[in-house]
């Protein structure tokens, strides 16, 4: 065994999380050692346009892909081990050990490991051809089989699902996707405006097969050929795209002993249940905005979450606590979501739910606990306001679309 004895503050996940972190320890002013250790080969990238712009143009990866540019670790003082696994995680010595026999001490540690798909375990499932999405090569890879005409079959319609469709569509493919929910993105939009998308992807030609699932694959040559569906069809396929989910990459956090339960259990401040340890972004089980623990999936939590697992190892006591918020586009569409759209709530829709644009407010007691806008981003800076600042506004006032959101909060504010 090698011994790197750095001390300091140990990052493990280099991307969105591991990223910001990193940066974020030395924005407030920790002075100390930082290693940064991802087993991915690139720097920090961002993944949302991995199903998006990147299958649409794959060959154009702009600089700002990149979480950081030009120098930054070096000119920041970070250690960055870029294509390492860590391996484990010891917290009596206050070592970990990377691949290849070499260990790095360190104080703290904060645990950015994030997800890795869930993979479909059924007959046929590992023939070539069919493809799963979270990484650049994953991205690369698919974006080389969406040619015009290819048939391309999607085996889940949450929000990866429902992006690769529409990026397919964009690129000429034809399009059939198969989810077991009554509505794509069910868990993030709930019945109604899960059906309006749905809509919205027959509209733009894809055939959308809900409350079905895949029995097994059909292959040629070692490559699929077509999905068989469990109501008996045989869909031809060229290429298989899957997205049935995400598993928390937590077995560090549990062999070393810390608490996880689908994920890396943290208090408010992002603590594990060491003191030492903190953990942010997609692999973090955290206390919920509006009730319960649990792990959030989105750009932005992994972003702010891992500012304030910074924070509480520079300064101490930096709570985190915000309402989910996470965007998709697909098509022409921009979707944003804001807070609690699935719980009971009086529902309030600004504009035409057959149409491309318009808000949905679900409001409890006068309350707005939580915001959709469809090609309506001016409402949601506005409706994030009045969400997190908990202003009350009566909901007639809410109703009449004769006021905007911005003036709504303008004439809240003066009343109140
Ligand atoms: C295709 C795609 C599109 C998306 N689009 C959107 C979107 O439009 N809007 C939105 O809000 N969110 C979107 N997301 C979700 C968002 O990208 C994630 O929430 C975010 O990437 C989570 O960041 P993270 O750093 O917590 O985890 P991850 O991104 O999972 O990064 C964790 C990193 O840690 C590495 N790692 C794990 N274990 C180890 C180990 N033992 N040693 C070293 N390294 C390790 C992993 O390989 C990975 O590189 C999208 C995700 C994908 C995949």
């Amino acid at each position: 065994m090698t011994l790197i004895d750095r001390g300091g503050v140990i990052i493990i996940g280099a991307n969105v999380a591991g990223g910001r972190a990193a940066e974020a320890l030395r924005v407030n002013g920790y002075d100390g050692p930082i290693s940064l250790i991802g087993d991915e080969p690139s720097p920090p990238y961002e993944r949302p346009p991995l199903s998006k712009e990147m299958l649409l143009s794959p060959e154009e990866i702009p600089e700002s892909f990149f979480i950081h540019q030009g120098g930054f670790y070096g000119e920041n003082l970070i250690d960055t081990y870029f294509g390492q696994r860590v391996e484990k995680l010891d917290l009596n010595s206050k070592r970990v050990e990377l691949g290849g026999g070499t260990e790095i001490s360190c104080e703290k540690v904060i645990l950015c490991t994030g997800t890795r798909v869930r993979k479909l375990n059924v007959e046929g499932s590992s023939l070539k051809g069919i493809h799963y999405l979270r990484t650049l090569e994953d991205s690369k890879r698919l974006s080389a089989e969406l040619s015009p005409g290819k048939r391309i079959g999607l085996v889940g319609m949450g929000v990866i699902g429902a992006e690769v469709a529409a990026s397919a569509r964009k690129l000429g493919c034809e399009v059939v996707t198969v989810e077991p929910q009554k509505v794509p993105m069910a868990r993030a939009l709930g019945e109604h405006l899960g059906g309006w998308l749905a809509n919205v992807h027959r509209e733009e030609g894809v055939d959308v097969r809900l409350e079905t699932g895949i029995t097994g694959f059909d292959g040629l040559n070692g490559r699929v050929t077509a999905m068989f569906l469990t109501n008996g069809d045989r869909v031809p396929v060229d290429t298989v795209v899957v997205g049935i989910g995400v598993i928390p990459n937590d077995e560090l956090a549990k062999n070393t002993g810390l608490l996880t339960d689908n994920g890396v259990i943290v208090d408010n401040t992002t603590q594990t249940s060491n003191p030492n340890v903190f953990a942010a972004g997609d692999v973090a089980n955290s206390p919920l905005y509006y009730g319960g623990n649990g792990r959030v999936e989105t750009y932005q939590n992994a972003q702010d979450q891992a500012l304030a697992a910074a924070r509480n190892i520079a300064e101490a006591d930096a709570p985190y606590f915000k309402p989910q918020w996470f965007w998709t586009d697909q098509y022409d569409i921009n979707l944003q979501v804001l807070g609690d759209v699935t719980s009971p709530a009086e529902v309030i829709v600004r504009g035409e739910t057959d149409g491309r644009s318009f808000t949905v407010l679900h409001v409890r007691n006068k309350l707005v606990v939580g915001v959709i806008t469809v090609n309506k981003p001016k409402d949601m800076a506005s409706a994030r306001r009045i969400l997190e600042k908990r202003i009350l506004i009566s909901t007639d006032l809410l109703r009449d679309e004769t006021n905007d959101l911005r003036q709504l909060l303008k004439i809240s504010r003066q009343t109140g």
